[in-house]
């Protein structure tokens, strides 16, 4: 006979199997979600079902080696790394694991997360790291989490997919959520040129915020290079954020406006007229914001 706790654990996974399948974070029957049901029991998704059409009677439950305890179905093959994140983490009670489409291919390009760009981002995740490759099914991708996860409750994991972990299922999923609105927008600023990115006094202004506001997480910030990493363990959140004379790196409206006015033209033109130079075959790329910005010129030098 099941709980109350259980019986809420399985109406939880599903609604949160649900929103992954209706927000494309998952497709066929790929992703996996997994709770603490007790000291020795966890509650996990079965495998080869469509996380968008489970129901509560379909969950299997399990032992912390992953054996299987109860449930017609049998758990999915990447619940060891699941029970990893739990024997790294006593203070998650929830793993969700996905493919999410931008995330994903931040994973697949080989490019983490980690530029301080959102303070959203930054007070809750702090940083998302990618963890090394691992074949899925075997000892490799456990061992790939295991460097991260004591500091991070978000990870991209190369060529594969996503991982969150909190207190709870719902609150998992949700930094799922924020893992891919980041990437997104991540993409979305780099496709335009251009990304500002927070100096260290911002960083180090947010990481007073979680302080004030109580925000959990595993690890502190730490800024570029100052990262307290070992070979195993990863102990802070890395973030690139430069280093900067002003209080605040993102500079004002007016600030931008005459930077872009006034030394910047004759810089980008340099620039440009350097990488001419430095090409051999006479091909040269230019962001979408050079090539506007030397055409502006061209025109009002012709003007004048
Ligand atoms: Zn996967």
């Amino acid at each position: 006979m099941s709980t109350l706790v259980e019986e809420q654990l399985r109406a939880e996974i599903v609604e949160a199997g649900r929103r992954l399948y209706a927000r494309g974070f998952v497709a066929s029957n790929d992703g996996n979600i997994s709770a603490r049901l007790d000291e020795t029991r966890l509650i996990t998704t079965p495998k080869s079902v469509s996380k968008g059409f489970m129901t509560p009677d379909m969950m299997v439950i399990v032992d912390y080696d992953g054996n299987k305890l109860a449930g017609n179905r049998d758990p999915s093959s990447e619940l060891p790394m699941h029970i990893e994140i739990y024997r790294n983490r006593p203070d998650v009670n929830a793993v969700v694991h996905a493919h999410p489409p931008t995330a994903t291919g931040f994973a697949v390009a080989g490019i983490p997360l980690t530029r301080a760009v959102l303070a959203e981002v930054v007070t809750t995740l702090g940083s998302i790291p990618i963890a090394e490759y691992g074949t899925p099914s075997t000892a490799e991708l456990p061992a790939a989490v295991r460097k991260y996860i004591k500091a991070h409750d978000g990870l991209l994991l190369a060529n594969h997919g996503a991982v969150t972990c909190c207190r709870t299922v719902t609150t998992a999923y949700y930094k799922m959520e924020t893992i891919e609105h980041f990437a997104r927008i991540s993409l979305v600023a780099r496709l335009l040129g251009r990304e500002h990115v927070f100096s260290r006094e911002e960083v180090e202004r947010l990481q007073g915020l979680r302080g004030m506001y109580g925000i959990a997480a595993p690890a502190p910030l730490c800024a570029d290079g100052s990262s307290d990493g070992t070979v195993d363990q990863v102990l802070c959140q890395v973030l690139e954020a430069p280093e900067s004379g002003s209080e605040r790196l993102v500079p004002g409206v007016s600030a931008a406006i005459s930077q872009a006015r006034g030394p910047h033209r004759a810089s980008l033109r340099d620039g440009v007229e350097a990488r001419v130079e430095a090409s051999r075959d006479g091909e040269i790329r230019l962001t979408y914001g050079e090539l506007t910005a030397l055409i502006r010129d061209a025109v009002r030098n012709l003007k004048d």
